[in-house]
């Protein structure tokens, strides 16, 4: 689970512009980088032995990690057996620290973790504080300072606090899975649970470790668990895989072990918030087709701070990457903050009826690494007779972490897992995945796996078509139909470089080498409009449009409802391999130097220049 809010609009395409530029830079930074960098060492290097170290290498650092963890875990013990609320005291030992140490050296300005903490670490505690942020993506080493029971902020409506449940609720298990996580992250989020759920609905909380690798996830794991199970006998569960099983796989794992009425899926770095549980069991009793999503408040990465987030729906794009849509009308005009809000999706945090969540097929264990899993589920939920909400009074706060050390970068799994719930699930509206990963439509060389069997489940449970489901679950999403080019735009002067939507915040398209990203995703319709950039076709935001202003040279990018309302110069005429002719102008669309000596696009009437465009669709006339 991930993404962002709503509400207001302009928040939202400022969350929206947030996001695609985060992930952008994950992709510039972490894709591109690392193909060019790592890719042409690994060239040259045999692969086994270049994993080999690297494994070598990541174990070494995990051990002299462990060293210093356990070391702080120890002091961090007898601290808290020392004092009972230890909260009191540490602001005090922080003025005081912080006055001692001001002088000492930035030794990373330029690392996340230090711009908005770290003010008066020692430069040793610093070294230390970014060696664990870069492995794990989070504070580890506030982490292993802050309380395990720390205060949260109650992020609830007071309408919340109002609301009485039946005595009588199912019970629950909690399953939290993980992979490499710090220990007391873990032991966080079960201190979270024990405290802030009814003893008498919590049956069991089971935690699903992924193969991890981190040593502390061992001995001493186990020994806290012993530690717990003493005080709550039977309360703690420990499932390990013996390889690496990604996180579906890990969820099914946690799944098929609880014997609970309802399961609660859970990341291992969360914090539950008060009075979390309730409102799921109560729904689910009342309902036992309802799969329920709390809403996620966000523990920042670097300082802990827990940051309210408002409540929205669960979304998702063409991409299948999960983000936050506005709350839908019927819910606002209901008037009641607590009221359940009927939801496209999950993130992936879930709960369910156990039985249930059996009944439809669990989670995809098809899918690998990270992602897609949501949305199969999501969409197996709607079409196949079950539903989804989001409950308003379940808080849970989840930490979003810098970077996800098990994958540098997530962009392959989650465009193979998108396959497989495009092909298992999407029918004739599947290409518009393909489309927004700007994937040939026929052979696109990736392998999503064996279907059949979610194929046959389907079948099996007789669910309804992905049309129906745009149209009564999520008719924000707009499949098209007409685009018939779609890829790389290149004029053949230089076929190095690419057509790009430009620097975002602007609407100036430029020419830039080629890469693999979707700012340079362009797509012909057949009506003759050009968008460019990361296709969005969905009906609250706008794909943005290839325009002449009618003056100037400079091409713009508006966006494209507006556009044709106001009667801007949007339509082109267009053929592989053939000029790019506005239609309303009648100038071309074609590249010039700049003095600077690369190209940029212009509007000028026309000379013989001509454009490809990578890939065409069958029916373009
Ligand atoms: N995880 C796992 N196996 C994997 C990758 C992730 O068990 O191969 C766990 C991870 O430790 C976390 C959960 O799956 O508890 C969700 O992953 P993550 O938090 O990275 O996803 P996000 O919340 O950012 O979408
Ligand atoms: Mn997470």
């Amino acid at each position: 689970m991930m993404l962002r809010r709503n509400f207001p609009k302009a928040l939202c395409l400022g969350l929206a512009l947030i996001i695609a530029l985060n992930i952008l830079l994950a992709f510039y930074a972490k894709g591109s980088l690392q193909s060019w960098l790592l890719g042409g060492l690994q060239k040259n290097l045999p692969r086994p032995l270049a994993e080999w170290d690297e494994a070598v290498i990541k174990r070494l650092s995990h051990m002299e990690l462990d060293l210093q963890q356990m070391k702080e875990a120890m002091k961090l013990t007898m601290k808290q057996h020392g004092h009972v609320d230890n909260r009191l005291k540490q602001p005090v030992e922080l003025v005081q620290t912080e006055t001692k140490r001001k002088s000492f050296k930035k030794l990373f300005p330029d690392s996340r973790l230090f711009k908005q903490w770290g003010e008066g670490l020692s430069e040793g505690e610093q070294e230390r504080a970014q060696k664990l942020f870069v492995m794990f993506g989070y504070n580890v080493y506030l982490s292993n300072q802050l309380p395990l029971n720390r205060t949260i902020l109650d992020t609830r409506d007071p309408r919340c606090l109002q609301k009485t449940y039946s005595s009588e609720l199912p019970s629950l298990s909690v399953i939290l899975i993980f992979m490499d996580e710090a220990l007391s992250i873990i032991q966080r989020a079960i201190t979270s649970i024990i405290n802030r759920t009814p003893a008498r609905v919590l049956k069991e909380i089971i935690l699903v470790d992924d193969f991890s690798s981190n040593g502390e996830l061992k001995t001493s794991l186990d020994e806290k668990i012993k530690f717990y199970n003493k005080k709550y006998p039977g309360l703690l569960k420990i499932i390990r895989h013996t390889k690496r099983q990604g996180l579906a796989q890990s969820r099914n794992t946690g799944w098929a072990a609880a014997t609970a009425d309802v399961v609660v899926i859970l990341d291992a770095h969360i914090e539950v918030n008060l009075g979390w549980a309730e409102p799921i069991l109560a729904r689910i009793q009342e309902d036992r087709t309802v799969i329920v999503s709390p809403v996620f408040d966000n523990i920042h990465f670097d300082t802990f701070n827990v940051q309210k987030y408002a409540l929205a729906m669960d979304g998702f794009n063409w991409e299948l990457w999960c983000r936050y849509d506005s709350l839908p009308q019927s819910w606002m005009d209901l008037h009641d903050p607590t009221a359940p809000v009927k939801s496209p999706s999950i993130m992936g945090i879930l709960a369910a009826n156990r039985l249930f969540m059996g009944e439809i097929g669990a989670l995809d264990g098809g899918m690998l690494v990270y992602g897609g899993e949501n949305v199969e589920f999501s969409l197996r939920v709607w079409q196949c007779g079950g539903k989804i909400e989001v409950l308003p009074c379940s808080r849970i706060a989840h930490l979003e972490r810098h970077h996800k050390p098990y994958a540098l970068d997530l962009g392959q799994a989650l465009r193979r897992n998108a396959l497989r719930v495009a092909e298992t699930w999407m029918d004739e509206h599947k290409y518009m995945v393909y489309l927004a990963w700007n994937l040939p439509l026929e052979n696109s060389g990736i392998d999503y796996g064996d279907i059949s069997s979610r194929k046959a489940l389907r079948e099996k449970l007789k669910c309804k078509t992905f049309d129906w489901y745009l149209k009564n679950v999520y008719p924000t999403l707009k499949p098209m139909h007409n685009i018939v080019g779609y890829g790389r735009m290149k004029n053949t002067l230089d076929e190095s470089i690419c057509l790009d939507q430009g620097p975002i915040p602007g609407n100036t398209p430029i020419m830039h080498a080629c890469h693999a990203f979707n700012p340079q995703n362009v797509y012909y319709h057949l009506t003759g409009e050009f968008y460019v950039g990361p296709l969005i076709a969905e009906s609250r935001t706008e794909d943005r449009c290839l325009t002449d202003p009618g003056k100037g040279e400079k091409p713009t990018l508006e966006p494209c409802t507006r556009a044709a309302q106001h009667g801007l110069h949007i339509y082109w005429d267009f053929h592989m391999g053939k000029a790019v002719i506005n239609r309303a102008t009648k100038r071309c669309l074609e590249i010039k130097r700049n003095p600077s000596g690369t190209y940029e696009p212009v509007l000028q009437t026309c000379t013989t220049q001509v454009w490809k465009i990578q890939h065409t669709v069958r029916n373009w006339g």
